[in-house]
């Protein structure tokens, strides 16, 4: 076990809905701290620079258009494990293949709409902290 910390966002759908006590209360009911939290209505640009990954899939342009349709909110999380944590806590990308009482099964909309985003791995949750936040809005005293 090692503490780590990995990025998370909640979606537009999420925080339209006014899900995010729910959600934040699940990420800390399972051990994870809030180190770092903004709202922000992220711009094309952005959101197209975040999801590069994807940017030959079918769903890009949709990803895009949803992720721009309203404030998101940024947040880090640390706690031990965080990043796979933050995933087994999420669920399946689908909510048709989330497990039971993932935040995806109990609140996601479709596959484009799922209402959280998390960090898949040690570098890419260094590199989305960094793309969103300074060190100096983060919190070390956990
Ligand atoms: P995220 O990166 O948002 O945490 P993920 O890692 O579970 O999700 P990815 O494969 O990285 O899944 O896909 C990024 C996002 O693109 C998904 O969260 C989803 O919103 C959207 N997406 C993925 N596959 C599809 C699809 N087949 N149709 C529509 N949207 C999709
Ligand atoms: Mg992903």
């Amino acid at each position: 076990m090692s503490k780590e910390r990995t990025f998370s966002i909640i979606k537009p759908d999420g925080v339209s809905r006014n899900l995010i006590g729910k959600i934040i209360a699940r990420f800390e009911s399972e051990g994870l701290f809030v180190v770092g939290a903004k709202m922000k209505q992220l711009s094309r640009h952005e959101a197209e620079g975040f999801y590069a990954v994807h940017s030959t899939r079918p769903f890009y342009a949709e990803l895009v258009n949803s992720m721009c349709s309203g404030p998101v909110l940024l947040m880090v999380l640390e706690g031990e494990n965080a990043i796979l944590k933050n995933r087994e806590i999420m669920g399946a990308t689908n909510p048709a293949d989330a497990l039971d009482n993932t935040l995806r099964k109990l609140y996601a909309l479709s596959i484009g709409e799922n209402t959280v985003h998390g960090s898949d791995a040690p570098d890419t949750a260094q590199n989305e902290i960094a793309w969103f936040f300074a060190a100096s809005e983060l919190a070390n005293n956990q």
